[in-house]
């Protein structure tokens, strides 16, 4: 235990974010850090509980609880407390590939589960965290560590998101030769071309993937395998490939004016807007800008809200974020209980950041949309809607609540579908209920001999902690794979 009294003589404190009227004029991280000695003052507010909540990585009863990669959370508070910070990275790089990644995106199940969190606020585990991997990267813990020996066995990786680059990751420091292929001109997935830049730099991601590339694992880019790249040539060539591909077919929103100009799917206005801010600083103008128009964003959820904040980033004159179901609660139902991951009603940065500009919060909720509106060149001009009530779990409509948007730009983020089905159905695969690639847990083998899926693809759109867990475990069935192969 860091400090027995820790819990009782230190209260939470979270780093605060940059000022809204400063990081709206850039793109830069909006989160600032503590100093050393708050973070190790946080790190004692761990209280080694007996059986960690925060570490656990299940599902009870449907809903994630604690901490997907099983994070040793409390060895490493303990450590970072004491001041051992080498130790403590070491501690952390244990379990996670990519804590520089984890402790700037993921919501932190594990505080969602933290035993401090039962009666008091959670410890700050995240914070902690990005003060840790930040300090080894600062201090060159972080150097590149190919193995020592190789297998001789080869490994095709599709797809470079968190879970194809987890995967590639452990395969080469289990001495495996790991080609990874991408469709996009730099690697990431939705690392680099989703997650906006002031959530997650995108130097960090080019810094991961140079280490790799150092420790031996060859990037592709542009290359779209089942197009450009046959897959039955990454099958006769590679002992064993695993699929990384991600969950990105869009749900769409088949109402009339669908086909009007100015109605994007958020992952496209997202990634446009990342890849033109690399290329040339947004002056390229190779993006779909929101500046001086009323934007909507269709879709309460986390993508919705990294819509909500780019364009304010681009100056718009407005926005708005819809959102068919009713907010969540203030507090936990009865029905979600510590230590599930609280389903509770949170402000993110987005709508902070809208309230601030403004003045109220961007979110609508039950309301459904009916259509939109054209120009006479084929603009979207307006968004009709109308509200909605849930009822025993159905929904309907209430009628006379009709209202009229106006609407220059339209951004879909309803969700996802599940993965893309060309190399699917290339090469047979069977599916689950979902659309997503079948392939059990743990062994994360698919119905093609020899092929492997992870991440998303697997287990339909879900967090970057998830897709690390789920890259490193199948990196560990691959390896029994080919140990077994002749
Ligand atoms: C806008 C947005 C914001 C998000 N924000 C967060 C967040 O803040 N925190 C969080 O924890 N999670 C977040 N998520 C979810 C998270 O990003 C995903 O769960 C995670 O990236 C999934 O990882 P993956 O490796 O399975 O797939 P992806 O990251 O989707 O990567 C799949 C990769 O495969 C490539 N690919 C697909 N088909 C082929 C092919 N045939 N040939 C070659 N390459 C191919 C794609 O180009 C892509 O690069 C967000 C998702 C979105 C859409
Ligand atoms: S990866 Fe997420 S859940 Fe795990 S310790 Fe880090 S912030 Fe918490």
């Amino acid at each position: 235990m860091a400090k027995p009294t820790g819990f009782l003589e230190y209260t939470r404190i979270n780093a605060p974010d940059r000022p809204v009227s400063e990081r709206l004029r850039d793109w830069n991280d909006f989160h600032t850090d503590l100093p050393l000695e708050v973070i190790r003052e946080q790190a004692a507010r761990c209280m080694d509980c007996g059986t960690a909540f925060c570490q656990m990585g299940l599902a009870l009863q449907g809903t994630p609880s604690g901490c997907p990669l099983c994070n040793l959370i409390p060895e490493w508070n303990e450590l970072l407390y004491k001041g051992l910070y080498e130790q403590a990275y070491r501690r952390l790089a244990k379990t996670n590939s990519f804590p520089e990644f984890t402790s700037r995106v993921c919501p932190a199940l594990c505080e969602g589960s933290c035993t401090a969190g039962l009666y008091g606020d959670a410890v700050a585990t995240k914070q902690n965290e990005r003060a840790i991997i930040d300090m080894a990267f600062e201090n060159g813990w972080v150097r590149p560590r190919p193995p020592k020996v190789r297998s001789g066995k080869k490994v095709a990786v599709v797809g470079s998101g968190p879970a194809g680059l987890a995967c590639a990751d452990r395969l080469n420091r289990l001495g495996h030769s790991v080609t990874v292929f991408e469709r996009d001109d730099r690697p990431g997935g939705l690392l680099m071309y989703g997650i906006p830049n002031m959530k997650l730099e995108k130097w960090m991601v080019e810094r991961r993937v140079r280490l790799m590339e150092q420790e031996g694992v060859e990037f592709v880019t542009n290359a779209s395998v089942g197009e450009s790249i046959p897959i039955e040539k990454l099958r006769r060539e590679y002992d064993a490939v695993v699929l990384c591909i991600g969950a990105k077919k869009p749900r769409d929103l088949n109402v009339e004016g669908r086909a009007c100009k100015g109605v994007h799917f958020a992952v496209d206005f997202l990634a446009a807007n990342t890849k033109s801010l690399l290329d040339s600083n947004l002056k390229d103008g190779s993006f779909i800008s929101a500046e001086g128009k009323d934007v909507i964003v269709i879709g309460g959820g986390d993508t919705g809200t990294d819509c909500v904040a780019t364009a304010l980033r681009h100056g718009c004159k407005s926005v708005r974020q819809l959102e068919i179901m009713p907010p969540a609660p203030e507090q936990r139902p009865a029905s979600n209980p510590w230590p599930q991951w609280p389903r509770t009603f949170k402000t993110d940065y987005g709508q902070s950041e809208a309230i601030e500009v403004f003045g109220r919060d961007p979110r609508v909720f039950c309301v459904t949309t009916k259509k939109t509106d054209c120009d006479e060149n084929g603009n979207v001009a307006a968004l009709h809607t109308v509200d909605v009530e849930w009822v025993d779990g159905k929904m309907r409509e209430v009628p006379g609540t009709e209202r009229v948007w106006p609407a220059q730009l339209v951004l879909i983020a309803m969700g996802f579908l599940g993965p893309e089905e060309a190399l699917i159905k290339e090469l047979s695969l069977e599916q689950d209920a979902r659309g997503n690639i079948l392939a059990a847990e743990g062994a994360y083998k698919t119905s093609a001999e020899g092929v492997f899926a992870a991440g998303d693809a697997r287990r339909g759109q879900s967090l970057v902690a998830w897709a690390i867990r789920e890259g490193r475990e199948a990196a560990g069935a691959v390896h029994a794979y080919l140990a077994q192969k002749k």
